[in-house]
């Protein structure tokens, strides 16, 4: 078992492997196992966070970041 990070509910991580993600089951965040010996759970909320961030700011040169690659 392990504390869930958002509300620290309990959430079951029995038969869990490093890089798998595991939904609260009370608050429903979602938690991807970053280690196990110790146990160690990260937030998952936004994939793209990344782009969510440049993109408020100027959407124009995203645009243009993507053609040269
Ligand atoms: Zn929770």
């Amino acid at each position: 078992m392990a504390t869930c990070i958002a509300c620290e509910a309990e959430v079951d991580t029995l038969e869990m492997e490093v890089g798998d993600t595991l939904t609260c089951g009370e608050c429903g965040a979602e938690m991807e196992v970053i280690s196990l010996r110790p146990l160690e759970l990260e937030l998952v909320d936004d994939v793209v966070d990344d782009a969510d961030e440049v993109g408020s700011d100027d959407d124009a040169a995203d645009e243009d970041d993507e053609d040269l690659a």
